[in-house]
Formats: structure tokens, C-alpha cells, sequence
């Protein structure tokens, strides 16, 4: 019972052809949910569910950049933008990065061109209380990513109307520097709900150990999502169907997390709620330290699938936990092949808040030249290759099979090294501005 690349390729096909943009909170990513729990029963997991978080859905209903003697230009509002519905006007000026130095008294009421995210940034452009921002595209022949402002910097900076720009339009826009341009928005908010997707294969010998194996099903604003991830979560859904059939001595625990790319919304609920649980339990003074163990104690290991599915691309797994763990990686490659490169890193991924939450992680990506296309339109499913779905997805069910499957006991050790610890830690604070044990608003 092997992996199959062809049938991974028809969820992804299902995914983002039938289904297509799946932003979470809105009706596609519902429908998407429930195609991957029918896919989930189909294979014989009855207990596959939806699992509902709430979650902020920001939609840009139109945004207008005009520029005196230039006209009109393509632009897209960015996802938490303040609202300009009638417009606002001031001058062009170029602020760089938008750090410090740049910025003054020349910034104030202007419309202020920024290379680069907005996310912290926005506090010190908003003190000179500039009328708008453009962003700037530095990527030549790509459309626009929307974006988002950013849950926590919004919430803490505030925001500002804002759009981005194309890269040629970025270049036009830098020779009129100093022109008067007119910014006009109209965005809204609505708390919605998003979803994971989970179901359990229990463990034959050992269903306490639970081993979580998942990818992101969601995707941006603006694209279907398929190599990031709607690819690495076709990945995670063959390998369902394969370990159904094959068992585990271990519980394989499979998740389809969503609100990824809104800044892994999906797995912080889903860590947040082990490690509230798990702190609940240790207070109560009946609570049997040795033999007690939480749900949180007994999730061992995240094995992560993002970003995948490319032909023309090199295999990457990113290690938080025990050394042993990256050299398990670094000997099946060795072995067996396909190359891998390892990395002692924190993924920028799902696996970061578990990880957080003490579980340590492997994340396994692959990266080639159309991961360019990643969050916009371009990311279509004419990327995707079965034999690309097949050379990761073989080696995820052998790393699978050797170490968690088959193995009387799980040779990797439930521990993260201080150091892993602190990429995790200022992963978080210099993503998102928080700390996880801190409580994160969800
Ligand atoms: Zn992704």
C-alpha cells in the first residue's frame, strides 16, 4: 500500500479547481472543510469533524489609487485597511522601508510610498499621521498579494487606509514623487467562523501517543492555494487513506488546519485549547502528576506538510526538537533519497504553536521557482505534478512508517532544546508581536 501522486493530485485538483480561493471565514473554505471530512469518511475515519474557531474576515469591497496626470492605476486595498471611502489626498513620498529614519515632518498628510510589510511598522509611520500608504511590489511580473495589516499590529498600532501596488506600477508611481495622489477604500468586518478538519486513526498498541500529521487547507485572498498548501494537504490526505489501511501502533492524529495564512489562526486555537485543558487538570489538587497525563503530554510530535507538489523543486524538513529527530530525516534522505536539506529552524508554519505549547516538530516543504507565486493568483493548478506530490509524499509515509508507525517505541524524545525554544519564541514575537503562554485573543 503505497502512496499515490495521482489520487493526491485530484484532491488538489477538487480543492482548488472546484472549490478554488479558500480564505478563511468565507463559504468556500466551509465547503472546502467538508469535502476534505467526506474525503475522511470515504477512507473509513467515522469520527472525521469540523472543528469551528471564530475568526476575523476582512473583504475589500473596491479601492481607487489616482495620481494627477497619470490617471487611474491598478492597486488592491490591503485586508484590515482603515476606511476611505470618500478618499484621501496629500503628495507622493518615497519612505523607503518605512523605518525611522525615513520618516518626519515631510511624511505628514502625504501618501507615503513603503517597500515591505506594514506589521509593526505602522506605529512609527503613524505617528507623523501621513493621509495613506502604498505598498510597493518589489517582485517584478507578479500581482499584488492583498495582504493583511495584521491582527496584532492593528489592534495595537491602529491602521491607516493602505493599498499595494505592482512592481511596475511601483516604478511609475516612484518618478512622480512629490504629484498629488488620491487613495479611496471601503473594506468591511465581520466575525466569522473558520474550520479544521480532524479525525484519528487510534493507536493498536500505544493510542496515548498521539502523533499529529497535518497541513494548512486554506489559502489568501486572492489565489486558489494549490502548491501552498492545498498541495500539502492533498499530501497529509493520501497519507490518511494509506495508514487506514496499513495501521499504526501509535494514534495518527490528521488535521487540515485553516486561518493559516491569517496568521496560523487554526493551530493556535488548536494549542491554545490543549494547553488551557492541560492547565486546568494540573491545578486540580487530585491531579495524579506521574500517572495523569494531559492530552497536551500525550501529543508527541508534529509531522507538518507545507508547501509541496512542484515538479522542478528541492525537499526541505525544518527540525524544533531533538537532534536525533533532523538526523532521522538526514538518513532516510541519505538512504533512500529523495535529498533533503535540514534545517534547525522554526517553520514558519502550524507546527510553530504547538511547538510553543512543548511539542516538538518536523515541517516538510518543497521549494522551487514557482513558490514565487505563493499568495497570489499565479499559485494555479497547472504548478502541481503528481510525481512532485509522490516524491515527498513516499518519503512522509516511510519517515512515518519507520519512526512512528511500526517502531515499539517512538525513538524521539518529548523535549525541545533551549534553543529551538528561543526560534520559537521570537518567531512569535517578531511575527506577531505575542507570546503565546501570554494568551493570544482568538
Ligand atoms: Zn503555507
Amino acid at each position: 500500500m503505497l502512496f499515490d501522486g495521482e489520487r493526491a493530485l485530484e484532491t488538489v485538483r477538487r480543492l482548488t479547481v472546484d472549490v478554488g480561493c479558500r480564505f478563511a471565514g468565507t463559504d468556500n473554505e466551509r465547503r472546502a472543510a467538508e469535502l476534505l471530512r467526506d474525503l475522511l469518511v470515504e477512507y473509513g475515519y467515522a469520527d472525521a469533524r469540523l472543528d469551528p474557531f471564530p475568526i476575523d474576515l476582512w473583504q475589500v469591497a473596491d479601492e481607487r489609487l489616482e495620481v494627477d496626470g497619470l490617471g487611474e492605476l491598478p492597486c488592491e486595498g490591503l485586508l484590515g485597511s482603515e476606511d476611505a471611502p470618500q478618499g484621501v489626498s496629500g503628495p507622493l513620498v518615497y519612505v523607503e522601508g518605512g523605518e525611522e529614519c525615513n520618516l518626519g515632518e515631510h511624511c505628514r498628510g502625504a501618501i507615503l510610498l513603503v517597500v515591505a510589510e506594514l506589521g509593526r511598522k505602522i506605529e512609527a509611520i503613524r505617528r507623523w499621521d501621513p493621509a495613506g500608504v502604498v505598498v510597493l511590489e518589489t517582485t517584478p511580473h507578479l500581482n499584488p498579494r492583498r495582504h493583511n495589516i495584521g491582527h496584532e499590529a492593528r489592534r495595537r498600532f491602529g491602521a491607516l487606509p493602505a493599498v499595494r501596488v505592482r512592481h511596475d506600477v511601483a516604478e511609475r508611481l516612484l518618478r512622480c514623487r512629490g504629484r498629488r495622489a488620491t487613495l479611496a477604500l471601503r473594506s468591511w468586518h465581520t466575525e466569522a467562523q473558520a474550520f479544521n478538519v480532524i479525525a484519528d486513526l487510534p493507536g493498536s498498541t500505544h493510542p496515548d501517543e498521539i502523533v499529529v500529521v497535518c497541513g494548512h487547507m486554506d489559502s489568501t485572498y486572492d489565489g486558489p492555494g494549490t502548491l501552498d498548501n492545498a498541495a500539502g494537504t492533498a499530501v497529509v490526505w493520501e497519507l490518511a487513506r494509506v495508514f487506514r489501511r496499513l495501521g499504526s501502533r501509535r494514534t495518527l492524529r490528521f488535521v487540515a488546519f485553516s486561518g493559516e495564512e491569517q496568521g496560523l489562526r487554526g493551530s493556535i486555537h488548536y494549542a491554545k485549547r490543549l494547553r488551557r485543558d492541560d492547565q486546568r487538570a494540573k491545578k486540580d489538587k487530585d491531579f495524579v502528576p506521574s500517572g495523569g497525563r494531559t492530552e497536551l503530554d500525550r501529543h508527541r510530535l508534529v509531522v507538518n506538510v507545507d508547501v509541496q507538489g512542484a515538479l522542478l523543486a528541492t525537499n526541505g524538513a525544518w527540525i524544533t526538537g531533538h537532534p536525533d529527530l533532523g538526523a532521522a530525516v538526514r538518513l532516510l534522505a541519505a538512504e533512500s533519497g529523495p535529498f533533503f536539506t535540514v534545517h534547525e529552524a522554526c517553520y514558519s508554519s502550524d507546527n510553530a504553536p504547538l511547538s510553543d505549547a512543548g511539542v516538538p516538530a518536523v515541517s516538510f516543504g518543497r521549494a522551487g521557482p514557482n513558490n514565487f507565486y505563493g499568495h497570489t493568483d499565479g499559485d494555479a493548478f497547472e504548478l502541481c505534478s503528481a510525481e512532485g506530490l509522490q516524491a515527498s509524499g513516499r518519503f512522509v509515509q516511510e519517515f512515518l512508517r519507520r519512526y512512528v508507525t511500526e517502531p515499539r517505541m517512538l525513538p524521539f524524545p518529548r523535549e525541545i532544546p533551549d534553543e529551538h525554544r528561543r526560534h520559537v519564541q521570537n518567531y512569535f514575537k517578531e511575527r506577531f508581536m505575542l507570546r503565546l503562554d501570554e494568551g493570544v485573543e482568538d
